[in-house]
């Protein structure tokens, strides 16, 4: 069988034609589980078609520790591919329409690095802020990430002082920050922006954290309850405002530019 037509639900366990799932917006047609999606899929899906004008495609990290593992280095790592411009880094970021409505939008990748908070990724996202203060729109972030990029070691943990900065500087300004939180949203960026929004929406059954359930576990020595980190642990728990299914996420998001009157 050619590889990648086909992929198996880790739910549901059903064999699923990888076509069928995309054009189902990645989402199982068996039990409705939301497949993880790159950032320029996402980007598509949300915003109305052709509206998108991306901020800094070019921007790349300078490496600043020389990072090599193995035989593998950094640097070569996130060599910019001018054909996949959009996709090389950890974020998209740009201005928008969204059900007609104008917002400043970031979309993180996880294809790339695991979707990992490097410079990059903050300067996209401060830049994405100062627009949206400029013009007064709402901003809106699609999170999914592995956390901190270890690559750039502490600039990249510096990262999340400096896009909490920028919302402080946002809600200063009286914008509307919407974050979204998608499978998964861990580490460092559960740690920063990620928990900052004005509202924060999850999309069904997505893992939301800080370190792993084993770290945990091991740490304080207690057994954790079922169903821990996900996201309808956390909206029971005060954490998340609203989950919503992947398909209502354009609309629900323009009812709540509604209705905060932005
Ligand atoms: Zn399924």
């Amino acid at each position: 069988m050619p590889g990648g037509l086909w992929l198996s639900c880790p739910f549901c366990k059903n064999m699923l034609y990888k076509k069928t799932v995309d054009e189902n917006m990645g989402i199982c047609p068996e039990c409705e589980h939301h497949f993880r999606i790159d950032g320029v899929t996402r980007t598509s899906q949300l915003v109305d078609e052709g509206s998108f004008e991306e901020i800094g495609p070019d921007l790349a990290s300078n490496d600043p520790l020389k990072f090599t593992w193995g035989d593998k280095n950094y640097k070569d790592r996130i060599k910019v591919d001018p054909a996949q411009m959009s996709a090389h880094e950890a974020m998209l970021a740009g201005k928008a329409f969204i059900r007609g409505r104008g917002v400043m939008l970031a979309v993180m990748n996880f294809d790339f690095l695991g979707g990992s908070m490097g410079m990059v990724v903050g300067e996209k996202f401060c830049q994405a802020v100062d627009r949206a203060i400029e013009e007064s729109l709402p901003f809106v972030v699609i999170c999914c990430s592995g956390g901190a990029r270890m690559h750039e070691g502490l600039v990249a943990l510096q990262q999340m002082a400096k896009t909490s900065a920028a919302l402080a500087r946002y809600d200063e300004a009286k914008g509307l920050y919407i974050s979204v939180l998608t499978d998964p949203t861990t580490g460092g960026v559960a740690a920063s922006f990620a928990m900052l929004g004005d509202v924060i929406i999850a999309e069904p059954k997505a893992l939301i954290g800080f370190a792993g359930p084993r770290v945990i576990q091991q740490t304080i020595k207690i057994e954790l309850p079922e169903g821990f980190q996900t996201a309808e642990f956390l909206l029971e728990h005060g954490f998340v405002d609203m989950i919503v299914h992947r398909k209502k996420l354009r609309s629900e998001i323009g009812r709540l530019i509604d209705y905060c009157g932005k």
